[in-house]
């Protein structure tokens, strides 16, 4: 009998799918269905390949395309260390990276739209979740302008959200101090959805070094002593605080010129790398728009690979 194959044209996030492939073969929990594949592709013990990999491996699927095409890990994880002995040009997720966060979400707790569940369920019998659902900033669909709703706990994702939609058992999203159609929050959303669509890594020290000669080009600080205004300067000049405070470690009380390490490691060089969001953000700040973005960094990437 044949996997069901993730749906690719439907952005499915590989949690979902699995869960799915529980159905399929009767398992109860995540970790049965991953056991389960293991022992389908002939791998035994849980420390050598990544569940993930073993999933894509079990579907015929090329390992790296499905975590890059199915995990959240193009947002969570934007930035890889080069290594030397993979070659620069293709920087990839290293195991215990995938193994550690392939299957964790930015927001926790699985994000859905009802309208987009119940369609799905009429066309093809099953509904699926969506990846661009489950990332920070984004509370409605996009088509059907509706809010999202949650599930209450992360085992849902073992379920189909036109199930848990039935069942009544799901949460309106908190109530946030910022509003969904706030400009800047559009924008940054657009940046985090287009970061994910890239289905891929990044080399870390190339695109941080081209962040931050974005950032000397539009008149940004790119060292920590120095008189211009700084990354997180623009930020609180464009962001909600009510958003800057939710994703980053913000002080309370804004001073002009502060450094603040969770938003300015994007455009000035510290030991900690930034994160998606950090990232989105950045991208959001320094281009006119996520393409102009994205282009830049691809660009930068062919020319020093
Ligand atoms: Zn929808």
């Amino acid at each position: 009998m044949t996997l069901p194959l993730p749906l690719e044209s439907a952005d499915e996030l590989a949690l979902g799918h699995v869960g799915r492939l529980g159905k399929w073969c009767g398992a109860k929990s995540r970790n049965e269905v991953f056991e389960a594949l293991r022992e389908r592709i002939g791998i035994r013990g849980t420390g050598v390949t990544p569940a993930l990999h073993a999933v894509a491996i079990a579907c015929g699927i090329q390992p790296d395309q499905y975590v890059g095409r199915h995990s959240m890990l193009p947002f969570t994880c934007f930035l890889v260390s080069a290594n030397l002995t993979l070659g620069r040009c293709a920087p990839r997720w290293s195991d215990p990276v995938v193994s550690k966060i392939g299957c964790l979400t930015p927001l926790g707790l699985p994000t859905f739209c009802a309208r987009c569940a119940l369609e799905q369920r009429d066309r093809f019998a099953y509904s699926t979740w969506v990846r661009t659902f489950q990332l920070p900033g984004t509370l409605r669909c996009s088509q059907h302008e509706s809010p999202l709703l949650q599930a209450p706990d992360a085992e849902s994702f073992m379920k189909q959200p036109s199930d848990v939609y039935a069942s009544g058992r799901y949460l309106t999203l908190p109530a946030r101090k910022w509003s969904y159609d706030h400009p800047a929050i559009v924008k940054f959303a657009a940046c985090a959805r287009e970061m994910l669509a890239t289905s891929r890594s990044w080399p870390g020290d190339l695109v941080r070094r081209r962040l931050s000669q974005r950032a000397e080009l539009v008149g940004l600080r790119t060292s920590r002593v120095g008189s211009s205004p700084l990354l997180s300067d623009q930020a609180f000049d464009t962001f909600p605080i009510g958003f800057l405070e939710e994703f980053f470690p913000v002080p309370t009380q804004r001073t002009g010129g502060l450094f603040v390490p969770a938003i300015d490691c994007a455009s000035i060089r510290t030991s900690n790398a930034p994160t998606g969001v950090a990232i989105a953000l950045a991208m959001s700040l320094l281009y006119s728009s996520p393409r102009e973005a994205l282009n830049a960094l691809t660009l930068a990437s062919q020319l020093d690979p």
